[in-house]
């Protein structure tokens, strides 16, 4: 299994292999364990690889030049929602692997890539607040992406990250199968701000990894702004309406 480095901003991508979901029953085998010691061993004094085309890359993570100059804007994305890529072609397969794969620190090193969209934001936002996951659902992926997406955002706007601040209280299927409406209703109420939490009159950047229709944003965003806090929404990428989208 390609193997990333934890504890830091890299991200190793290793040599040839492919993502895959995490094999939670055999986390806690001895030798499993050992295996894994071992590859990571061989991945420190491996180079890196570009999380978008494999290749080994010059630069830091998560994408080589080449990958990057190959970033594409979105076509006709929601109101009322920031995002500066579309969810195509070497990012796309970059942000399929942090969501889907068992990967924290290439979620973390893809927030990079949202630091230039906030730039006229410093000095404007109070907190950053990622769209969670359902309790449920983070134990089995063990991490949030948008979490991830969100440190280095919050870092360059040097304001609190606050994923406390906002609980999702029904765990909703998956959105990729559905329509507008449908996908609305799915995600209705999911959201509520947390207990004891006081956001009157702060502005808060609500950040999430892939955006469609915006419905997941819109709703995460309803219980911030009934609790009177002022919303910037933001997405990495967006992803067009047919294909394997999220939000
Ligand atoms: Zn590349």
């Amino acid at each position: 299994m390609t193997r990333l480095l934890f504890g830091g901003s890299k991200v190793h991508w290793g040599r040839n292999r492919r993502a895959r979901p995490p094999d939670h029953s055999s986390m806690h085998s001895p030798a499993r364990f050992i295996l894994g010691l071992a590859r990571d061993l061989f991945d420190l004094v491996a180079p890196y690889r570009c999380a978008g085309c494999d290749v080994p890359s010059p630069t830091a993570p998560p994408l080589c030049p080449r990958c990057r100059d190959a970033l594409e804007g979105p076509e006709d994305p929601p109101a009322d929602v920031r995002v500066p890529y579309a969810w195509v072609g070497p990012l796309g397969l970059a942000i399929a692997r942090a969501k889907y794969g068992s990967y924290p620190a290439l979620a973390a090193s893809l927030g990079s890539l949202l630091v230039p969209a906030v730039g006229d934001l410093r000095g404007e936002i109070h907190r950053v607040v990622p769209v969670p996951l359902h309790p449920a659902r983070l134990t089995t992926r063990g991490y949030n992406q948008s979490m991830e997406l969100s440190r280095a955002v919050a870092r360059s706007l040097m304001v609190p990250l606050s994923p406390m601040s906002l609980h999702r209280v029904r765990d909703t299927p998956s959105q990729r199968t559905l329509g507008r409406a449908d996908r609305e209703a799915n995600v209705r109420d999911a959201f509520a701000v947390a207990q004891g939490q006081t956001l009157r009159g702060l502005r808060v950047l609500l950040i999430d990894d892939v955006v469609t229709t915006g419905a997941t944003l819109y709703a995460a965003r309803a219980p911030l702004l009934a609790s009177g806090a002022t919303v910037v929404c933001l997405a990495l990428a967006h992803a067009p309406r047919m294909s394997a989208s999220v939000g």
